[in-house]
């Protein structure tokens, strides 16, 4: 049964293995498991200006009609905000609507469209049957004028309130300009704070909110990334060090000597490839991809992603493991390869152990210019220019047509692997907002430079004196050092627990700079049924490529942004199954759905 207790909860303790609930006034209760139903709202916002105590400002509006021929202003650019301006200006009321922002971007289009057709003319058609704001609790329409006639309403944007005195409102214009207004009521509609206090006195940690812990933990990994990725890649003095002190694994070499002499066997490919640190971080990709995935696939349990994720696992264990560290070296060890195919694609050299470049494999699966080893090269590899050229320029293109960006980026990249299964749970750790979208141009100037330092190769190929040099500085000692082990290694890897595990993908990947203007031409979508939505953010929140995906679901418009990678999360967390994927034609209309379902409360509704 259930027993109710009333009493105010304090917080919440660990005790042991129980957890202790501390009410005010009375005997703690004891539990193995806490449901904290508080609900997402907590206090009203406030807009901490003088005046804001007085009597004459509400944050909810019950009775429209009691401002009837007053001077009302309403704070805010939400939903909430525009049914209140909308019932008072209906109710008779002279309306000032003042927002922060120039433009509104959040409300509902139809509100949005309603306010300003009665800014242009207070008697404009407008209604709002059911309003969506908790704090407006009245329909509104023309009913409300009772044949006196509408109000007026202006509005104010971009604008702050500086003071709230009275008889009037003193406000602020973008440019620092101070008005003062004649008022009688104001309406704070501006929102509420979540109500984080409770977690913060329990003691849990609320994302977003930083302390020392958080810095120390953060620059402690990405102290471990710097050290990683140094002693993976060769030329560079912690990697030296490594290999002069003959520290793990090169002093594997000393171990394993009797298997080593016996390349040809399984067991001998296989020790030759330990004496190598790429083997290792191969290996714990693969593994970390594949637990991880598992887990992933146990926790979000759709259809989509089952499969996109076992595509993921497969793609990181066979060809980006298996293939370049044990098959290829073992089937060459053994004359198993064709000559011709062999020299084409895995060169003879002396560094490597296994005597020809077989990590070079990788570049069937990662595209130039992520992956630019197999045309940087100091001869052009024509087999690999060949195959760089078909991906690059007609395979992703082509996927990209169909199925969007996330085809190759959600499906295929071993940097996307790795974000959609260990960064699984880290997705809503992506800032958000228009000043971090301005840094999503950094690949831009990554994918420019990709493509100079191309052009530099093919004309130091064709002979052209002094560009040999020239682009060996750039690329072995400017791009490897800053785009390769900086960027997508020690940020990319560094900030996954502390910014979500895209923070290469959406900001630095040269191949996705690429990618989005092939978007430009693409039919993917993510699609949504506007009246299901309910303007929850979640959605927004999950997405770690930053995308206010509510912005495009609230309005009904096809979701076109270049950065998605089609991982799903938005489609999936939908608590009321308004996005799926799809097709569009040149004209934005739906021309096919995806097939495989993505949404669990659609898949539950039968869609
Ligand atoms: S953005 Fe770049 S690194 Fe990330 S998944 Fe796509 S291609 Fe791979
Ligand atoms: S999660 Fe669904 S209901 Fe919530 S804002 Fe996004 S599309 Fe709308
Ligand atoms: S928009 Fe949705 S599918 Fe695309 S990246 Fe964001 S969360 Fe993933």
């Amino acid at each position: 049964g259930i027993e109710t207790v009333e009493a105010h909860a304090e917080r919440i303790d660990r005790e042991g293995k129980r957890l202790k609930v501390i009410l005010s006034g009375g005997e703690p209760i004891y539990g193995r498991t806490v449901i904290a139903a508080l609900g997402r709202s907590g206090n009203h916002r406030t807009l901490d200006v003088p005046g804001e105590d007085l009597d004459k400002v509400f944050n909810r509006l019950y009775d429209p009609k009691d401002f009837r021929g007053q001077k009302t202003l309403v704070v805010g650019g939400g939903d909430s905000a525009m049914e209140t301006a909308i019932a008072l200006a209906k109710a008779g009321s002279e309306v000032t609507l003042t927002y922060r922002k120039k433009d509104f971007s959040r409300p509902k289009p139809e509100n949005v469209d309603m306010i300003l057709a009665l800014s242009e003319n207070p008697n404009a058609e407008a209604s709002v049957e059911d309003p969506d704001s908790e704090r407006v609790t009245t329909a509104s329409g023309d009913f409300l004028a009772e044949d006196r006639g509408a109000g007026s309403l202006t509005l104010k944007m971009p604008t702050d309130v500086v003071e709230i005195r009275p008889e009037s409102v003193i406000l602020r214009d973008g440019e620092g300009n101070p008005e003062t207004i004649p008022n009688d009521v104001v309406f704070t509609m501006i929102g509420r704070e979540p109500p984080l206090d409770f977690f913060r006195r329990s003691g849990v940690r609320i994302q977003g909110e930083w302390g020392i812990k958080n810095y120390a933990a953060m620059a402690s990994f990405i102290l471990f990334c710097v050290w990683m990725y140094l002693w993976k890649s060769g030329g560079n003095p912690i990697h030296n060090f490594w290999v002069s002190h003959s520290w793990f694994p090169y002093n594997l070499s000393e171990v394993f000597s009797d298997l080593m002499e016996n390349p040809k066997s399984l067991l001998g490919t296989i020790a030759i490839s330990m004496t190598q640190p790429a083997f290792y971080y191969g290996l714990a990709y693969a593994l970390i991809v594949s637990v991880f995935g598992w887990r992933r696939i146990a926790r979000r349990r759709t259809p989509y992603v089952t499969k996109q994720t076992l595509a993921l696992i497969l793609i990181q264990v066979i060809p980006l493991f298996i293939l370049p560290y044990i098959l290829l070296p073992w089937m060459g060890h053994n004359g198993w390869l064709p000559r011709t195919f062999a020299d084409i694609f895995f060169p003879v050299v002396d560094y490597d152990p296994h005597g020809r470049e077989y990590w070079r494999a990788a570049g069937f699966i990662l595209a130039w210019p992520l992956f630019i080893h197999n045309v940087f090269t100091n001869e052009p590899l024509w087999g690999w220019l060949v195959v760089c050229f078909l991906q690059t320029f007609v395979l992703i293109p082509a996927m990209i047509y169909f199925w969007g960006k996330g085809a190759y980026c959600g499906w295929i990249c071993s940097c996307g692997a790795l974000a959609e299964t260990l960064g699984d749970t880290h997705r809503t750790k992506m800032p958000h907002g228009p000043k971090w979208n301005r840094l999503n141009m950094a690949g831009q100037v990554i994918l420019f430079f990709g493509f100079f330092l191309l052009l530099l190769r093919i004309l130091a190929w064709l002979g052209v004196p002094g560009l040999g040099g020239i682009f060996y500085h750039l690329n072995d000692k400017v791009y490897k050092f800053t785009v390769d082990i900086f960027l997508a290694g020690i940020i990319g890897v560094g900030l996954y627990f502390w910014f979500s595990g895209r923070v290469w993908c959406r900001f630095f990947c040269p191949l996705a700079a690429l990618m989005h203007i092939y978007t430009r031409f693409s039919r993917f979508r993510i699609l949504s049924e506007k009246k299901k939505c309910i303007s929850c953010n979640v959605c927004t929140s999950v997405c770690h490529q930053g995308i206010d995906v509510m912005n495009f679901a609230n309005k009904g418009v096809p979701m076109n942004d270049p950065e998605c990678v089609r991982c799903s999360a938005c489609v999936q967390s939908c608590p009321t199954g308004v996005l799926y994927f799809g097709q569009v034609d040149s004209n934005e209309n739906e021309i096919r759905v995806d097939k495989t379902p993505a949404s669990p409360v659609r898949m539950n509704e039968g869609g």
